[in-house]
């Protein structure tokens, strides 16, 4: 049997770890044995599969780079391949591992979610194909940002998978993204197996392992985030479900003055803002991400929010006057003079979110060049996709801890392009920026069957530079693929290609997860999806629950009735398909029983509706053994408990 030859035209680690993946992939796919061989050891005949930076390649044609590519950051890729022979390569290490997934996705191999029973990988016959392509991502900033609950397994599975659907960036929130690694390993939630004790070093030692996988495929890095308001001040900032320890003495004076009082905010550290106009807690916050930036130079995207949480801002005398963004922007300015004294060129992405949508008055960004915008608009609806097309109302007046937050779309968009407005760079050019938003946080669960979400996220990413925007950031659980990873998979081939429509890519996902039945489940998932109503769920529509009640009460018939589909497919040879019905059968179990308890709900019936709930949170913790992979257990239930609860008061 011949064997196929890849030949690498670089030593960088990012590269030598792309040519293993083709050659794992590539002689499952082809059957035949592959050789992966350096430059210094290949003979030029027989011809081979050369890997590698494009300047290696300066006879193939290549994508033209755009005047304000920076290849730090922006991917290209180009591939021309006959049979096993030919070239394929990227503008910089990452690109290049992003190439051979390209590549492989053009063979016909798919990664319907993280982990060996996700992948689908056809029969090949390599000699009979040929891939031509020159591609450059519509957007730069195409990543995923750590929340939920998560074991170290389940961020570096996520994160292996990411580049195989052309995203470029992973964010490890807070300084050791403990809280996210604490509700899994002290099983937060779960009935009867919760423990104490894991520490803050082990989650550092996790986020070390993270890193390295990321950097192992030369993922953009983004860090930190929310906590340069407490862990300066000798105040913990682990989480926001944690309770707090005593403030030090010393640092009171610096904590926000709010209804008469210097203390906790709600007595979360995370969610308690500052004395801004004081320069001593400017000085103390911008010294503390200068030390961080230099003692990490492995970050490429350093965060730097202020607190969370809204109508939380100091109202002494001096503070008043200000508005925190024009605090917020004397501080960036403060963090970049010193950051360039230094010669350290870390990104600083600053945050547009809760009181901080309300742009500076008078300060203004002195070098756009060293930051990145973050568009965060948590309060948003999902029912409704971004738009440049509706009206657009006026910005509402600034009211010092007695703001509301907009729900629309449109009043949304007022904010980011008020912010927009103070920025224009040498030769008119925007800032740089991305939106960081929340489909698959807690909103995903309001549509169980994810069709009508998928939609609306792809719908979304289209629209993205329509506002401006050069990306997206997925805050979200991690384990976001139950029943499918539909929208994991249009997250990642939206922001490769905005022109790619929501219907092919969805025929394409289902054909490579389910088999020859995928049109099927995806008929049945998109019925499901309509069934559950996402807007009702969202408590959106002000009437309507005997409508809802209704819908909810045809789930059990439909999914009886596909039962028979789902239990001749649960059995396929092909072990990718065989999971993707196995996920699908325990999916129908939770469906049935969680349409039983919102139709109770919906009928007027709380009471019945939260024993249903009950009983089934008791079952979903039984079945995590088996969907943890997918589901993140942990939020699911703390959502439904939201939505019963408020269904007890109302
Ligand atoms: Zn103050």
């Amino acid at each position: 049997m011949t064997s196929i030859r890849i030949a690498i035209a670089d030593d960088h680690p990012t590269i030598i770890f792309a040519a293993a993946e083709l050659q794992r992939y590539l002689a499952q796919a082809s059957g035949q044995p592959v050789d992966v061989l350096d430059r210094d050891a290949i003979s030029p005949e027989p011809p081979a599969l050369w890997l590698g930076l494009t300047q290696h390649f300066p006879g193939l044609a290549h994508p033209p780079a755009a005047a304000s590519a920076d290849a730090r950051f922006d991917d290209a890729i180009s591939i021309a391949t006959e049979a096993a022979n030919g070239s394929i390569c990227g503008n910089n290490p990452r690109s290049v591992l992003l190439a051979v997934y390209r590549y492989l996705h053009m063979l016909g191999c798919r990664w319907v979610r993280p982990g060996a029973d996700g992948e689908y990988i056809p029969a090949v016959d390599l000699a009979q194909t040929e891939v031509h392509l020159i591609e450059t991502p519509s957007y730069r900033h195409r990543g995923i940002c750590i929340e939920g609950a998560v074991s170290y397994e389940h961020v570096r599975d996520l994160i292996d998978w990411m580049p195989k659907v052309g995203l470029n960036a992973y964010f490890v929130q807070f300084r050791e993204g403990f809280t996210f690694f604490d509700r899994w390993y002290s099983h937060m939630g779960h009935p009867t197996a919760q423990t104490r004790g894991f520490t803050v070093d082990q989650a550092r030692a996790l986020v070390g392992q993270v890193v390295a996988e990321a950097k192992k495929r030369d993922l953009v890095y983004h860090a930190v985030g929310h906590g340069w308001t407490c862990e300066p001040f000798g105040i913990a900032g682990l989480g926001w479900e944690y309770p707090p320890e005593p403030v030090p003495p010393e640092a009171v004076q610096y904590l926000a003055l709010v209804q008469g009082k210097r203390e906790l905010w709600e007595g979360i550290p995370l969610n308690t803002s500052l004395c801004y106009s004081n320069p001593a807690v400017r000085r103390i916050i911008t010294d503390a991400v200068v030390a961080y930036a230099q003692g990490h130079p492995e970050v490429d995207l350093l965060h730097f929010w202020l607190a969370d949480g809204a109508n939380n801002q100091c109202e002494c005398e001096h503070c008043a006057p200000t508005r925190p963004a024009d605090f917020y922007i004397m501080m960036l300015n403060d963090l970049d003079r010193t950051l360039s004294a230094l010669h350290l060129d870390t990104r600083i992405v600053f945050l547009a979110y809760f009181d901080l949508l309300w742009p500076p008055e008078h300060e203004r960004i002195q070098n756009p060049d060293r930051f990145v915008l973050m568009f965060a608009p948590i309060t948003r609806t999902y029912s409704k996709t971004f738009s440049t097309n509706r009206a657009m109302p006026a910005l509402p007046r600034f009211e010092r801890n007695k703001l509301t937050f907009p729900r629309s779309i449109e009043q949304n968009l007022t904010f980011l392009q008020a912010w927009q407005a103070q920025f224009v760079r040498d030769g008119g050019r925007p800032v740089d920026s991305f939106d960081f938003d929340y489909h698959l946080m807690w909103d995903h669960y309001r549509d169980p069957a994810y069709i009508q979400m998928a939609r609306v996220l792809h719908d979304d990413l289209q629209l993205l530079d329509s506002i401006g925007l050069d990306g997206f950031n997925s805050c979200q659980v991690q384990r976001a693929f139950f029943p499918t990873g539909l929208p994991m998979a249009v997250l990642g081939w939206t922001l490769w290609d905005k022109t790619r429509d929501f219907e092919t890519m969805a025929h394409d996902y289902f054909a490579a997860a389910f088999g020859p039945e995928g049109e099927a489940a995806l008929a049945y998932l998109t019925q499901l999806s309509g069934l559950f109503d996402p807007e009702y769920l969202r408590g959106e529509k002000s009437l309507g629950g005997e409508q809802a009640a209704a819908a909810l009460g045809r789930v059990a018939g439909v999914v009886d009735s596909f039962l028979p589909t789902i239990e001749r497919n649960i059995d396929s040879g092909t072990a990718c398909w065989a999971c993707s019905w196995r996920y699908l059968r325990h999916h129908a179990e939770i469906a049935t029983s969680l349409a039983s308890a919102l139709r109770e709900r919906a009928q007027g019936d709380p009471a019945n509706a939260q024993l249903e709930w009950n009983a089934l949170k008791q079952r979903v913790w039984q079945m995590e053994d088996a969907l943890h992979p997918v589901l993140d257990v942990y939020l699911f239930t703390r959502v439904y408990d939201g939505i019963f609860k408020a269904g007890q008061q109302s």
